[in-house]
């Protein structure tokens, strides 16, 4: 059960890969996630052009999504489709991104906090959730400047070595002050988060 959950953070989660689009199955009960549903992303294997096709369309930084970060869980939602309703065969490819300018896109990678925390769901585009209140985003301790605090925030998260690991540790990884003893961010007695549980379930066996 525990690996299971743990791989749900990359797999089990369909997350749509379009520009600033927030649709995620995570958040189905959303008035605007109703009737949206998920396409599997052209493979560039199988289909090059196509894939190539999407990603421009999807209007985000080529560093940040390109032909080599489509996965076999990549997905677009119904909603970037002539007509709102996925892929046609009138209209096989989305829309291209209305929102293209430079300062948007960048907002797709490094405005938006998202929590790295095991399955911790926390991020800054979901602040008027109930649970998000007063959660706020501690920058994750840098590999480069503090590799051994890193190395212990990253174990902390409980999460799979190949899915998040020194290298995953970017310039906008934050954490949510939710892991901390007293739910209130790091003090000078707790600097470091509370384990996982779920991380504890797995090694303890
Ligand atoms: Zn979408
Ligand atoms: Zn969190």
């Amino acid at each position: 059960m525990d690996a299971v959950q743990v791989k749900h953070k990359s797999e089990g989660v369909k997350h749509c890969c379009y520009g600033t689009c927030n649709s995620d199955t995570r958040y189905r009960h959303r008035d605007d996630m109703k009737d949206v549903f998920f396409i599997p992303f052209p493979k560039p294997i199988t289909q090059r052009e196509k894939c190539e096709r999407w990603i421009k369309a999807c209007g985000r930084l080529k560093e940040d999504f390109n032909v080599d970060k489509i996965k076999r869980y990549t997905y677009m939602c119904s909603k970037h489709f002539v007509g709102g309703k996925g892929p046609t065969d009138i209209h096989p490819d989305p829309m291209p991104a209305l929102l293209h300018n430079d300062e948007q896109v960048k907002h797709k990678s490094e405005g938006v906090k998202h929590c790295c925390y095991g399955t911790c769901n926390s991020d800054t585009r979901y602040r008027h959730r109930g649970d998000m209140k007063d959660v706020f985003f501690i920058p994750f301790p840098k590999p480069i400047t503090q590799r051994e605090k890193c190395e212990r925030w990253i174990k902390a998260c409980g999460r799979l070595q190949e899915d998040f690991n020194v290298d995953k540790i970017k310039r906008y990884t934050y954490m949510c002050s939710k892991h901390f003893v007293g739910g209130k961010g790091p003090t000078d007695i707790h600097p470091d988060p509370m384990p996982a549980l779920l991380h504890k379930f797995m090694t303890n066996r």
